[in-house]
C-alpha cells in the first residue's frame, strides 16, 4: 500500500494512488507515476493508458493460449512512484526514495516494466533479469499504435514462460 504519511520525496503531501488488481498476484505490471485520471480516481492505470494496457494484456494472454489459466487476478498493477507528480517524470532519485514501498509490493513477483523509468528503476535495484520483462509503456503505444503487435508478442512469450515456471513450482 502507498505510504499515506510518507515524507520521502518532493511530492509528499499530495494525493497518493494505490495499485490495481491483486496485491498477492505472482505477476506485476510496473509503470511510472499516476496520471491525471488516476489521481482523480485514486487507482493506478485507470485512464486511457490503463484501458489500452488491459486490452494489450488480454491479447497477450489469449495469444499465449492462457485464457482461463491467467486472469487479471494474477496481476498487480502499480507505479514506480505512487503520489501525484504534477505531470513531472520521476527521476531515478525519486524512484529510489519510493523503492522501500515498491519493493514490498514486488517481492516474489515476475515484473513487466512499462517504459524507461520502470526499466531503469528495476535495473538500478538489480531486479533479477529472469523475473523481468522490459516493454513499451502503453502511453507510447497510444501515440504509436504500430508498436502494439510487438508488445503483445513479447508479453505473450514472457507469460508462457512464467506460466510454465509457476506450474512447475506447484508440482
Ligand atoms: S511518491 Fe513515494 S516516496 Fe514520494 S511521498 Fe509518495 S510514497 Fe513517499
Amino acid at each position: 500500500m502507498p505510504a499515506k504519511h510518507c515524507a520521502g520525496c518532493r511530492w509528499a503531501g499530495g494525493p497518493c494512488v494505490i495499485g490495481r488488481g491483486n496485491p498477492q498476484a505472482p505477476l506485476a505490471l510496473l509503470g511510472e507515476a499516476p496520471g491525471t485520471v488516476e489521481i482523480q480516481r485514486g487507482v493506478a492505470f485507470t485512464g486511457p493508458s490503463g484501458q489500452l494496457l488491459d486490452d494489450l494484456l488480454h491479447r497477450a494472454v489469449a495469444a499465449a493460449g492462457l485464457c482461463g489459466k491467467l486472469s487479471f487476478s494474477d496481476f498487480w498493477i502499480t507505479n514506480c512512484v505512487c503520489c501525484d507528480t504534477r505531470g513531472q517524470t520521476p527521476t531515478l532519485a525519486d524512484c529510489k526514495l519510493c523503492w522501500p514501498r515498491l519493493s514490498k509490493e514486488l517481492t516474489g513477483k515476475y515484473v513487466i516494466a512499462l517504459g524507461q523509468v520502470a526499466q531503469r528503476n528495476l535495473r538500478h535495484h538489480r531486479w533479477p533479469l529472469n523475473r523481468a520483462l522490459f516493454v513499451w509503456h502503453p502511453a507510447y503505444i497510444l501515440r504509436n499504435p504500430l508498436a502494439a503487435g510487438g508488445w503483445v508478442m513479447r508479453v505473450r512469450d514472457f507469460l508462457s514462460t512464467v506460466h510454465q515456471e509457476l506450474q512447475g513450482a506447484t508440482k
